[in-house]
């Protein structure tokens, strides 16, 4: 099926389109309308044209009993939709005339869409790009997460430092959002368990409903649509009108404020933060809903459950869903009466778990006694599948346990109710086979495969770069966009001068644009001929930002010490969030603030160095910068970015790498060729080798005059006048508790510096350089990816 769903539009049509939906949906006259009132005309008629697709979609998956894919995440960061799905359904343009026969300008309104943030960073922004491939590739499938009322917190800096505050992103009416009040689950927490005839029942001591909320999300061209659904809490009794009617308001409204606490806020961390009863509860909540609501679809039409495998194929993303497979073996034990060892069968060959992290803080592990108190029927079933597997393997070392040292091991618990296992890029399963899970390697040969991560092209080009995108359907044709591997048809182009000249002139007025756009954040001036050099990404101290803004320090005092020196102008562009209980990595941000007021305030520098630090890095600021970015920054402590995935965006768009040997910045290097790519820096083996010398940290500052130069001079409060001792804590982890390695690798990021400075000065080497990224970087299309997961975990055919 490729002939496209879609009817053909005008301008004219749809101009009345938008006027029929701000009359009749926005109730609002357009002599009146606001620009709010006018971009929720558009997404209505936009969402009208997505319904059809969406529908069909729907329909034959149905009537084919197609199996389907559950992509289970407590993270989806969305970012905006309109232009998104304006784009897929190939009506960009028609709108945007449309609009300006109203008097309307599309791009503005579509930036007045707030982010749809629902996670935190690489994690759940994978979520979404893996959504939209699915969606292009036919796979049918639907997106289980939360609907958290407040997302990801807002960002803003006082005096250099982060203060957060709550998004507020469903103050605002969601066009995009279909209520489904009829599909509803309960969802149960403590209590205790009874044994009856011999079948266990639990008996909830609490219980909240959890109401979907669907999504429809499109896939390029409009030949497939599948639904993200989003479950919110409600109370299961509405409220106490008899302590109402005595007057005693606060505690009648007592469940709905239970509930709501539930769907209140995401967890404001990719790796350690507090609130684990509420968190545990999160995690049952999206895991309960979605398996009831699997098993529901299955059984309308199917009566065997022992084919559930053959219809269901549901992916963990990391551990936070990794109740499904106790939850699914509950329901099929204690409410279908299936013997626990088939149970334990069908719940493997459904269940698929995604590792995203090495970090030992970051793999989830809850107290027996809170899992045993919230979920007292899981704990047993927890108990009952580690000891099956404890029969099956007697052989099994103790720690590959699920349940040991009063602790319930979650990563454990995922891969052995799982038939497969992936790791998110070469490197990172190579790691995760040796390391992480080497024994149960060694009992379940083949189920840890690799799945490296993708990004996909239609937001990360055509949306963010359509300066870029023309030239490319320019040079090879159109077809690129679900097809990405065609961009290597740009190499032949890439010794055509007229060519290079043309990318280049694109990457500089985008640097125009950004630069603009930079100045009206920030107040700060940005010289789009200068390199404009980018790290955004989550701050954490794995991610090494503070090697970046050392080593830009270093560059300071030379340029100071050699004012007439050739120095290349470059502009360092930060962008990233702390969680909000992480306090090294909030001091870093305080850091860069403090050392970008100095040096932009310097006039010794003349324009050859900025320090930029935009707050409130999300979505829509990565489309922003990924597309004006010249240097890639990738410089994490080898063997702890899993993968990375903004990598993959800044070099497809264009931009060179500075990086380390970590994640899969070690697959990109090898597809761009390793002299299109800076390369330094300790190996994640090195790395282990390195720590063995507990005075690294020491030699290696030693042995840097530079490096020694800039940690005296934070140490002396040269960045903080009115509080000199501000950053002794940071200077002093440096020397005594370099855990990742920032002075052992400065000196080696220093050199690749200049050789980035060295190449700058040969425009043309670099214009094909940058270039030749473009056109190598087809594989790290999400769509990739997603038959990669197709084929090797789900077992599922596309439907187009
Ligand atoms: C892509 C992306 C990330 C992930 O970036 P990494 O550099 O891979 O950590 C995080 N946040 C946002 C908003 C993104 O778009």
């Amino acid at each position: 099926m490729t002939t496209p769903l879609l009817p053909p539009v005008t301008i004219d049509q749809f101009r009345d389109d938008i006027l029929r939906h701000l009359t009749y949906s926005v109730g609002t006259d357009p002599e009146h309308a606001s620009s709010y009132d006018w971009r929720l005309a558009l997404s209505f008629a936009l969402r009208d044209r997505v319904v059809e697709p969406w529908f069909a979609s729907t329909r034959r998956t149905w009537t084919e009993d197609s199996k389907r894919v559950y992509y289970l995440s407590m993270e989806f960061l969305i970012g905006r939709v309109l232009e998104d799905a304006a784009i897929n359904i190939g009506l960009r343009d028609i709108a945007a005339g449309a609009l300006a026969l109203l008097g309307q300008d599309f791009t503005t309104l579509a930036e007045g869409e707030p982010d749809a943030a629902l996670g935190n960073g690489g994690l759940g922004r994978l979520a979404a790009c893996y959504m939209e491939s699915m969606a292009t590739l036919g796979c049918p499938a639907y997106g289980y997460g939360i609907r958290y009322e407040n997302g990801l917190f807002r960002q803003r800096f006082e005096s250099g430092q982060q203060v957060e505050a709550p998004e507020d992103w469903l103050t605002q009416r969601q066009p995009w959002d279909f209520e489904r009040p009829e599909s509803a689950y309960t969802i149960g927490f403590k209590g205790h368990v009874e044994n009856v005839d011999g079948r266990v029942r639990w008996i909830p001591g609490e219980t909240v409903l959890a109401s979907a909320h669907d999504m429809p999300v499109v896939g390029w061209r409009a030949n497939w649509a599948n639904t993200l659904r989003l479950w919110a809490a409600r109370p299961t009794t509405l409220f106490d009108l008899e302590r109402f009617n005595r007057g005693d308001y606060a505690a009648a409204a007592e469940p709905e404020i239970l509930a709501r606490t539930l769907s209140r806020v995401l967890y404001p961390d990719d790796t350690t933060y507090q609130g684990k009863e509420l968190r545990l509860k999160q995690e049952y909540f999206l895991t309960s809903a979605a398996i009831q609501d699997i098993l529901r679809r299955f059984l309308k039409t199917h009566d065997d459950l022992r084919q559930l495998p053959d219809k269901v194929a549901i992916q963990m993303n990391d551990t936070h869903p990794a109740l499904a497979g106790p939850e699914l073996i509950r329901l099929l034990v204690d409410h279908h009466g299936i013997a626990f060892a088939e149970a334990s069968r069908i719940a493997r060959e459904c269940l698929g778990y995604t590792n995203h992290t090495l970090l030992p803080e970051a793999l989830e592990r809850w107290s027996t006694w809170l899992m045993g108190t919230v979920l007292p029927r899981h704990m047993q079933i927890i108990e009952a599948i580690d000891a099956e597997h404890a029969q099956d393997y007697p052989a099994r070392p103790a720690h590959t346990a699920i349940v040991a040292g009063n602790e319930v091991k979650m990563g454990e618990l995922a891969f052995i109710t799982s038939h497969k296992v992936n790791g998110v890029s070469a490197l990172h399963t190579d790691l995760v086979r040796r390391n992480l899970f080497a024994d149960l390697d060694r009992l379940h040969p083949g189920r840890i495969i690799n799945e490296t991560n993708g990004v996909t092209p239609r937001r990360w080009l055509k949306l963010a770069n359509p300066g870029l995108s023309g030239l490319i359907t320019d040079t090879i044709g159109e077809g690129w966009e679900a097809d990405l591997d065609r961009l290597s048809g740009l190499e032949a182009h890439v010794e055509d001068r007229a060519f290079r000249d043309r990318f280049m002139a694109i990457k500089r007025a985008n640097k125009a644009a950004t630069s603009d756009w930079l100045a009206k954040r920030t107040g700060v001036q940005a010289d789009p001929d200068a390199i404009f050099d980018v790290q955004v990404k989550r701050i954490h101290e794995y991610k090494r930002q503070l090697l970046n803004i050392l080593q830009t320090i270093a560059q300071w005092q030379r340029i100071r010490d050699t004012p007439n020196g050739d120095h290349v102008p470059r502009v360092r562009i930060f962008g990233g969030k702390s969680a909000p209980g992480y306090a090294v990595a909030k001091e870093i941000i305080h850091l860069i603030n403090d050392v970008a007021a100095t040096i932009n305030a310097d006039p010794a520098v003349k324009g050859l160095l900025k320090v930029v630090f935009p707050a409130n890095y999300n979505v829509s600021m990565a489309e922003k910068l990924m597309p004006a970015a010249d240097l890639s920054e990738q410089i994490s402590t080898a063997g702890k970015e899993a993968s990375g995935t903004g990598n993959m965006k800044l070099s497809l768009n264009g931009a060179l790498t500075i990086g380390t040997l970590d994640g899969a910045n070690v697959e990109i290097r090898e597809r761009v060729g390793p002299e299109n790519f800076f390369l330094f820096g300790l190996t994640a083996d090195q790395v282990i080798q390195r720590r063995k010398d507990v005075d690294h940290a020491r030699h290696a500052i030693e042995a840097s005059q530079p490096l020694r130069d800039v940690l005296q001079m934070i140490a002396e409060g040269r960045f903080s006048p009115d509080q000199p001792d501000r950053y002794h804590g940071v200077v002093d982890r440096v020397w005594n508790h370099d855990y990742f390695l920032v002075a052992s690798d400065f000196t080696a990021y220093d050199d690749a510096q200049s050789q980035v400075d060295g190449v700058w000065r040969r425009p043309d080497d670099w214009a094909r350089m940058a270039a030749l990224n473009t056109a190598r970087m087809g594989f790290f299309s999400s769509d990739r990816a997603i038959r990669g997961y197709m084929n090797d975990i789900w077992s599922v055919e596309s439907a187009i």
